[in-house]
């Protein structure tokens, strides 16, 4: 029997009254919350905003959720989108209140609040303060949000249908893109390779659009930021993440520096796989291990709450949790979305889990990663909405944290073979946080400086980006088969309001390795300090939530021990890969 998520611990049915009056409640809300910008500035107003915001922030997530969760699994389902548009037009609506409330909320003496409950909120209202500098008159915020819809959402829809809509020619028999992007993964080394030709090729009839839609966006975020005020879209990114530009030059300088040890195991591959001038991309997740695994789903989830608990009692309790209250929806099937994700509703404490289960330990591990998530949002239910919002870097931690848990469970378990291919599948994946990640960050510093000067043609972008590979992958990878292309179809180029969607996965692998060295050396004790740790990240820099566990992030050496935990990991596969053959 197929396993469904449920979603009636939100609302009943998009037709319900309960959902009906939920969306108009926030409608009302926001009407309501914009008169504050006309009250008297005391202790008493604030508190009253805050609580309506949090409220209504809750009713938000609540509503767009219940439709977006739908949409997820029913993804041609009119009815639904329609919705989903419309909830999009009423945040937008929004906007212009929100700007004139940010600026309010600017104008009090925070250092003169006496209320406890809003001294809760006292930074999430300075950094209001701080950003509100950035802020334009209401009538630009207004005018920005409007254009918006027609300009960078516009660009990026497109480049979406276009990317959808691609399909790509094996052997006279067409495929949707996302099935052929899997067969980078596929067993069949002739299969990975067609499928990378016909890939590469396939983007050639849709080139000139995708090229257009990153150029327009790109330059809205350059136009936007200057207009703003901000010194580089950089620098927004970084005040949008609560870093530090040190903490940032620290990290890619260490990836920068740990890119030859990823070549060697590339070089490595490369020379099992019998090529002497290094791998070619198609060849990048092939595996020389042939262990097959095959988990039901049930096994699965025995399997990961059993790991879990060997941290702690709570996270282990988590993840039965879930299972058992129906959280996750496990099978592939028509009109879902591919990949996974999870989504935390904070509204009624709880969380819900995208998977396509197919039974591999790869989607143990996902399931796990996703979890991860999950407990997250869980150690954050406790705070105030407001308070519970973290920042993109933060985001990929406690999932990394939970998939390294069950990763090292199942190679200590693993038979030879097994943890060969558990490893090697886990420096693949560390390879593309670290070195592809750090080409991709190369490609869009790049693309920004050159972008300044005017639209770049098709033929510059794909430049840059084979610059940025060679740089990163050095000699581990055949220069004469790397991916022009790898602009066109990775959505995070395409956030217009988040540039460098890139450095935060490298930021969280990271970290997460530095956190689980600390659990190794600490035993159970850190469980509690781990907990704390996530409860913070809604309220702090980061700089601050990792000194609560006594890490600096400014200090080289600990994103550098990181990576020495990674280089251990490489030695037990070179090791493994020397008995097995
Ligand atoms: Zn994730």
């Amino acid at each position: 029997m197929e396993k469904l998520w449920s979603l009636k611990e939100l609302y009943s049915s998009i037709e319900g009254e309960d959902f009906k009056h939920d969306f108009n409640e926030i409608k009302t809300i926001m009407t309501e919350l914009g008169t504050y910008v006309n009250k008297e500035k005391n202790d008493q107003v604030l508190h009253n905003y805050l609580v309506k915001t949090n409220e209504l922030n809750d009713l938000i997530e609540k509503v767009y959720c219940f439709v977006n969760l739908q949409m997820n699994v029913d993804t041609t389902n009119q009815e639904i989108i329609k919705l989903y548009n419309q909830i999009g037009d009423l945040l937008a609506s929004f906007a212009e209140d929100s700007a004139k409330l940010s600026r309010w909320v600017g104008e009090f003496d925070l250092d003169q609040i006496q209320d406890p409950y809003c001294l809760e909120h006292l930074y999430i209202l300075k950094e209001m303060k701080d950003v509100n500098k950035y802020l334009l008159s209401d009538q630009s915020e207004a005018l920005l949000a409007k254009m918006k819809m027609t300009g960078s959402s516009a660009w990026q829809q497109y480049k979406d249908q276009l990317i959808s809509g691609l399909t790509v020619t094996i052997d006279e028999k067409e495929y949707p893109l996302t099935e052929v992007l899997n067969m980078a993964y596929s067993k069949d080394a002739d299969e990975r390779k067609k499928a990378y030709y016909a890939e590469v090729d396939a983007y050639k009839s849709i080139e000139n659009g995708v090229a257009s839609a990153l150029n327009a966006i790109k330059g809205e975020a350059l136009t936007v930021t200057e207009m703003r005020g901000y010194d580089s879209v950089l620098q927004r990114t970084l005040i949008d993440s609560r870093m530090t530009q040190k903490t940032l030059d620290v990290l890619i300088k260490t990836m920068q520096k740990a890119c030859p040890l990823f070549q060697d195991f590339y070089k490595l591959k490369a020379k099992k796989l019998g090529y002497s001038n290094g791998l070619p991309w198609y060849d990048m997740y092939a595996n020389l291990s042939n262990a097959k695994s095959d988990y039901t789903y049930e096994e699965a989830a025995l399997f990961i709450e059993k790991q879990f608990s060997s941290f702690s009692e709570t996270l282990g309790q988590y993840a039965r949790n879930a299972v058992e209250k129906n959280w996750v929806d496990v099978e592939p099937r028509a009109g879902k979305v591919g990949g996974a994700f999870c989504s935390n509703l904070h509204s009624i404490k709880e969380s819900r889990f995208l998977l396509n289960f197919g039974g591999d330990i790869s989607d143990v591990i996902t399931m796990a990663h996703e979890l991860g998530h999950g407990f997250h949002g869980h150690c954050l239910n406790e705070e105030y909405s407001l308070n519970a919002q973290y920042p993109m870097p933060i985001a990929e931690t406690a999932s990394t944290f939970c998939e390294t848990i069950v990763k090292k469970a199942a190679i200590k378990e693993g038979t030879n073979e097994e943890k060969c291919l558990i490893l090697e599948n886990e420096l693949s994946d560390s390879s593309q946080v670290i070195v592809d990640i750090y080409s991709r960050f190369l490609f869009e510093s790049r693309f920004f400086e050159k972008r300044k000067d005017g639209p770049l043609s098709v033929e510059e972008i794909k430049e840059l980006m084979v610059e940025a590979q060679k740089e990163a992958y050095g000699d581990g990878l055949d220069h004469n088969v790397l991916h022009p292309y790898m602009w066109t179809w990775k959505p995070h180029y395409y956030e217009a309001d988040y540039a460098f969607y890139n450095f935060p996965y490298a930021f969280g692998l990271l970290l997460a390795k530095g956190l689980y060295g600390m659990y190794l050396k600490e035993g159970a004790s850190f469980a509690k300090k781990y907990e704390q740790f996530l409860s913070l990240t809604g309220k702090n820099d980061l700089v601050d939530v990792a000194k609560s566990v006594g890490i600096d992030l400014e200090d080289e050496s600990f994103w550098q021990n990181s990576i020495d935990m990674i280089k251990q990991d490489l030695n037990e596969y070179y090791q493994l890969v020397e008995t097995m053959s």
